[in-house]
């Protein structure tokens, strides 16, 4: 029952430590009760080369790890498939996108099917975590299940990545490029019942999607400054929109999962979309009644 995301931008993260930000900030969420629990990060494309060929994108793939239990199972369970995979732990990525999920289930037992993250299928076009209940998503499903969607999972929640790939898909045969955020929005506008949802995408690569309804949200901006710059590790209060100095961007459904790696921080209201690209991060308002979303300004607490 909590979601987290850690984008780490302009500054030099290995594998081994961006799975440790995702999976501390599982353990902190632990104590809002969970059944299961999993996390997405970015495969190396040259590990799953072959398979790749047939991939509908150029980006790395997201691998989803996800386990039943306790979070040191998920640990012990992603540590032990990293190896199997080949993956090199020291890698180091300048920019990246993580998400990571404790589930407490409410549609589907618990088991790693249904855990999150879920996908759009088989090559992660879009992954979600999710936190609350999709009210309507049986009509969303059925209408899915029409236009060639298979389901996998008994959850609400998958038909949030699979509307995303189905919105995508349209627009793509139609030959219009859409930005993430226009797709979540399309989504968002299909969605009933409460949410906070994380969307990660090789569509997209290094971008993240957050928004909510209903159930809490916080962003967490780290600035770390120019060396050279200062001695300050991060800056008071900052406008949200950022150049492309280096930072780190985390979402967590609650304040304790953030402030061990900053201080300022926003909340997220409702309806808000935030979309995190290039470094930058932009906070849309969604409105049922608008075709176009509209940007606001916020300032970041300290
Ligand atoms: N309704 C979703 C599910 O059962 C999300 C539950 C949660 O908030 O953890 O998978």
């Amino acid at each position: 029952c909590g979601i987290f995301a850690y984008l780490n931008y302009n500054v030099e993260r290995e594998r081994r430590y961006i799975l440790e930000v995702l999976l501390n900030g599982l353990r902190r969420l632990e104590y809002r009760g969970y059944d299961s629990s999993g996390i997405a990060i970015d495969s190396d494309l040259d590990a799953v080369e072959v398979s790749l060929k047939e991939a509908p994108y150029e980006s790395a793939f997201p691998l989803v790890f996800r386990q039943e239990g306790k979070i040191e199972s998920l640990v012990g369970s992603v540590y032990a498939e990293v190896d199997a995979m080949d993956l090199n732990l020291e890698k180091p990525f300048s920019v990246h996108a993580g998400i990571a999920h404790t589930r407490w289930a409410t549609h589907g037992v618990p088991s790693p099917r249904n855990s999150h993250p879920q996908s759009s299928g088989a090559w992660n076009e879009f992954i979600v975590v999710h936190n609350g209940i999709i009210t309507n998503y049986e009509v969303l499903k059925e209408t899915l299940i029409r236009n060639g969607f298979n389901f996998e999972s008994e959850t609400d929640t998958e038909v949030i990545p699979k509307l995303a790939k189905f919105v995508f898909d349209k627009a793509h045969e139609a030959g219009q490029t859409v930005t993430f955020s226009q797709v979540v929005f399309e989504v968002m506008r299909q969605l009933e019942g409460a949410y906070a949802l994380i969307f990660k995408s090789p569509h997209y690569p290094n971008e993240l999607i957050a928004c909510k309804r209903g159930s809490t949200l916080i962003l967490g901006v780290k600035e770390l400054t120019d060396i050279s710059n200062s001695g300050a590790l991060f800056h008071d209060v900052k406008a949200l929109t950022t150049n492309g100095q280096p930072k780190e961007l985390f979402f967590s459904s609650d304040l304790c999962a953030i402030v061990e790696h900053t201080k300022n921080y926003l909340a997220i209201e409702d309806s808000e979309v935030v979309h995190i690209k290039d470094g930058c991060v932009s906070v849309l308002k969604f409105d049922y009644d608008k075709e176009k979303p509209a940007s606001v300004q916020r300032a970041l607490s300290v």
